[in-house]
């Protein structure tokens, strides 16, 4: 029978026929033979060849035979129509004894009993060929051991130069930190001027290691953990950023001993960042909360301490004091926060048990922080709040511009897309306050003011418009209320443009040329679009630019926001917001209610519950009683925290349900040990829309409890009568009364692999780019946006700008990652980046302590000076509680998404530290 080679992200392509080894293929048009073969499930030996990168036919071993001719490499030689090949012929082997013998002559090693074992390709075919020690004599290379950073060691004595780490470096991840060094016999691998990795750009993404064939370059923590084949290992989905990369958990013993890429499998392709694949060992960390916490009261009413309690007392009395506090107060006394870290069945039974069981609609989450006005915004304008396309699109660009969005830290999957991109010759615009790694590689970097994006993007259209590049057809056919964005626009000229925003006017209509003329453009953004008082209108002047080039609807366009944390998409989607249930289906709208209340068998509150930031307010002010967090740590993720903690110690009742004691936990009145991404199953969705499947791989430490199952007792307590035997059964409720998510269950995406939503019935294979053909709302709409200051300008009191961020080493508020040695080993300690013309008229030089103030408060921190930032222009990281960044941020709300103005705020810089 022939095998169909199918890959889904070629389309429309041309087949052809052959035969290999007998057996008839049918693979595409310009496909290699070696990979024709490989998916067709014949092994061609290879161990220079790797799926990720261009072929270098180095290692010579995939030689073939086509039609009887002498051998040719396989990895470089193209199917044709009607071949005959032979993979394994007496004279193909016996090539392939030599090259092996070759290959072993500089090792001077006995390959069948290395090491490596098990990690080694190379070993591998020794075994299989009978190739066991070299036949040659003479010298062998002599290197030492290279052992310079926390993560990866490299073993020059086992390469064999086939260039892979190479091809990684330079190709894929484009940092160029390795290469080949030497001339002849003394060739090896290795940085520049032999630097250690931590003097060069590396990322220590580790995908050299995953490329390397011979174990020569190998993964530190796992160095110890024993042979391959004592481990099993686990596929599961990443628990950090919003990229959703599918991972592999090594497990022995009951503890993950290493992480790895599925090769081949999107979206990212058998590549990991740092925090992906050395960022595991939280998860056995002493610190994981192994018991339930009460807090005990002193004899003399003091608020006393946190001591271990039984599962049955904490939750009888979480379930007694909630009752109380309903019975008390009403429900709307009560608010919980649910969470982005936890899973689709978890953030679906937090909501429901907040509106079915409590009564009330105050639920939400971290979206309220990050992209509320994406969601609100793309929702107003194209009918949907989500990402349009996929990663996959990013390479398929002709121009991209990345506008607020610090993709190789932040979503660094993301950002080897758009480098894929780049390879096949896409322009970059990157708009962002700070030079970071993607403005170095881009044709325009756009440094503008923080939170002037609406001025740009306006002048941007401006000039688009004026020079003709509008897609006017597309416009005409697809959109409405065009008229009102061109009458707004007019005023932006590149050269008010330049005043309000600081970028060179001529920069503004070389750009707006670059992206009104490409054939396929691609907006991404992420937090600097959306953290601003204006952001939702930020968002809308996106959607415009994008509707009003025609870039939406196909491969390579998109209106891309780039959601944060693991499954800050899929919270949305299960309706932990305050307005609306499981798949946005509106609290207001009373057929929705009436639906949701007959499928829980409850009545349903009607009114819109509150946002996370306003429920701080109303904590403050005493008109809510009682909250219950899950999974989240508002002590250093919400602006203002002073104001924070006021409304947490102002609380009669505080439930936190954490992996880890973090800084809001401490501040309970019981603590609910919960399980952690690798202690169970369920579906994170990725920022594609992609549900992807979770698995359990290791037991949970003590009397530590999924997520879902703490939820399911608390419940039962009070009375409601829930019986979930497991999370698939949760999932499928979820496709009963969520359209989008109807056709999605455990079944499918164990059998098929993640599925993007809408994904409405069980035939339907998902959606990967949205609004092709329509738009979800019918037309695309224009709103007009005018440029609107921030909250909070600079004085003569706070003369500088603050902007806050994340970085890739570390992750949201760091409970997971500060308790990563290696990854704390590379970044300890937050810091303050000055540009140094401001650290010279401050009297500040590097790595000396500051201090930041802002009119909410201060932090002492080390100084950074980089030109990374603008004069004028301070950056603090905000994951380290030591330094919090969010101490200083300012509370200030977009009135439509009701997120805060985390990107600018005003800010005094001092030497010396004082908080
Ligand atoms: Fe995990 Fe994001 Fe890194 Fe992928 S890019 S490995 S999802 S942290």
């Amino acid at each position: 029978m022939a095998v169909e080679i199918a890959d889904p992200n070629l389309h429309a392509v041309q087949t052809v026929n052959l035969t290999i080894d007998g057996r008839p293929v049918t693979a595409h048009a310009g496909e290699t033979i070696l990979q024709a073969a490989r998916r067709a499930g014949i092994d061609i030996p290879s161990l220079c060849y790797d799926e990720r990168l261009e072929p270098s036919a180095a290692c010579r071993l995939c030689l073939v035979s086509i039609d009887g001719r002498p051998p040719v490499v396989s990895c470089a030689t193209p199917v044709s129509e009607g071949a005959t090949v032979a993979t394994e012929t007496d004279e193909i082997v016996a090539l392939r004894k030599v090259l092996l013998d070759l290959l072993l002559s500089d090792h001077k090693l006995d390959c069948l009993v290395c090491d490596r074992s098990g990690d080694c390709r190379l070993q591998e075919l020794a075994y299989r060929y009978g190739v066991g020690e070299t036949t040659y004599e003479g010298a062998a290379r002599s290197y030492p051991v290279r052992d310079d950073n926390p993560f990866i060691s490299f073993d020059p004595a086992k390469c064999i130069l086939c260039g892979r780490c190479v091809g990684i470096c330079q190709q894929v991840q484009q940092c160029n930190v390795l290469d080949f060094a030497e001339r002849g016999f003394v060739s090896l691998i290795s940085t520049s001027f032999g630097r250690s990795l931590l003097e060069t750009d590396c990322e220590l993404c580790g995908n050299c290691v995953s490329a390397c064939p011979t174990g020569a370059l190998f993964d530190k923590p796992s160095l110890h953990a024993g042979r391959t084949w004592d481990a099993h290992t686990v596929t599961t989905t990443c628990p950090f950023c919003g990229c959703g990369c599918q991972i592999e958990l090594h497990v022995v013993d009951d503890r993950i001993v290493r992480v790895t890429a599925p090769m081949g499998v999107a979206p990212n392709e058998g590549n990991l960042c740092v925090k992906g694949r050395y960022g595991y060992s939280f998860v056995h960390h002493p610190d994981r909360l192994t018991q339930p916490l009460v807090r005990r009261p002193t004899a003399d009413g003091g608020r006393g301490e946190l001591v271990p309690a039984s599962w049955d007392e904490a939750l009888d009395l979480v379930a007694r004091r909630l009752t109380e506090l309903r019975d008390t107060y009403g429900p709307d006394a009560l608010v919980g926060f649910s969470s982005a870290r936890c899973t689709n069945e978890e953030n679906y039974l937090f909501q429901k048990f907040m509106r079915a069981v409590v009564g009330t609609n105050n639920v939400d989450h971290c979206a309220r922080l990050c992209h509320a006005p994406s969601v609100a915004g793309l929702a107003k304008s194209l009918g949907s709040g989500a990402m349009t396309n996929r990663f996959a699109d990013f390479a398929l660009a002709d121009c991209l511009l990345v506008i607020g969005s610090n993709t190789t830290e932040t979503h660094p999957i993301g950002a080897l897309h758009i480098k894929r991109g780049l390879r096949r010759g896409a322009k970059l615009i990157v708009a962002d306050p700070r030079r970071i790694d993607l403005a170095q590689r881009a044709d325009l970097h756009l440094q503008l003011r923080p939170g002037t994006n609406v001025a740009l993007l306006n002048g941007l259209m401006h000039v688009i418009i004026a020079e003709g590049l509008a897609d006017e057809t597309f416009i005409a056919e697809r959109t409405e209320g065009y008229e009102a964005v061109r009458e707004a626009v007019r005023a932006y000229t590149p050269e008010l443009v330049e005043q309000i925003t600081g970028v060179p006017a001529e920069d503004v209509r070389r750009a707006a040329r670059l992206f009104g003329s490409a054939e396929r453009a691609a907006i991404i953004y992420a937090m600097g679009i959306t953290q601003h008082s204006h952001g939702t209108e930020h968002v809308l002047a996106i959607s415009n630019l994008a509707l009003l080039t025609g870039n939406l609807g196909r491969e390579g366009v998109g209106v891309n926001p780039l959601r944060g944390q693991n499954n800050v998409q899929g919270s949305s989607d299960m309706g932990a917001l305050p307005d609306v249930y499981p798949g946005y289906q509106k609290v207001a709208d009373a057929a929705a209610r009436a639906k949701m209340s007959a499928a829980w068998g409850a009545e349903l509150p009607t009114t819109p519950g509150l946002p996370v930031t306003e429920a701080v307010n109303a904590m403050v002010a005493g008109t809510v009683k009682g909250l219950y967090v899950m999974g989240e740590n508002p002590m250093l993720s919400d602006p203002d925290i002073g104001h924070v903690e006021e409304g947490l110690r102002n609380l009669e009742f505080l439930v936190v349900q954490d992996i880890f004691l973090s800084e809001t936990a401490k501040l309970a009145d019981v603590v609910l040990p919960a399980a952690s991404f690798a202690e169970k199953d369920g579906t994170f969705t990725n920022t594609e829309r992609k549900v992807q499947r979770v698995r359990a791989a290791v037991p949970s430490p003590g009397e530590a409890r999924a997520d879902w199952r703490i939820l399911v007792d608390l419940a039962r307590r009070l009375g409601a009568p829930w019986q979930y035997g497991e999370p698939g059964e949760i999932l499928d409720e979820i496709a009963r009364v969520t359209p989008s998510y109807g056709g999605i269950s455990f079944a499918r995406l164990d059998a098929e692999g993640g599925l993007c939503w809408p994904c409405p019935t069980a035939d339907h294979p998902g959606t990967p780019i949205l609004h092709q053909g329509s738009f979800t709302r019918g037309k695309g709409a224009f709103f007009p946006v005018l440029y609107q200051p921030p909250a909070e300008e600079v004085d003569e009191e706070y003369p500088l700008t603050l902007t806050t961020g994340r970085l890739l080493e570390q992750y949201h508020t760091g409970t997971m990652t500060r308790r990563v040695e290696g990854l704390n080993e590379l970044v300890p300690t937050g810091f303050a980046e000055l540009n140094p013309v401001d650290a010279a008229r401050l009297g500040i030089v590097d790595g000396a302590e500051v201090t930041v103030a802002t009119r909410r408060g201060t932090i002492t921190t080390p100084a950074f000076v980089t030109e990374r930032v603008a004069p004028g222009t301070v950056f603090v990281p905000f994951h380290f509680w030591e330094s919090p960044a969010n101490r200083l941020t300012n509370p200030v709300l977009d009135p439509d998404s009701k997120i805060p103005e985390f990107k600018v705020c005003a800010c005094r810089v001092t030497a010396g530290g004082s908080a």
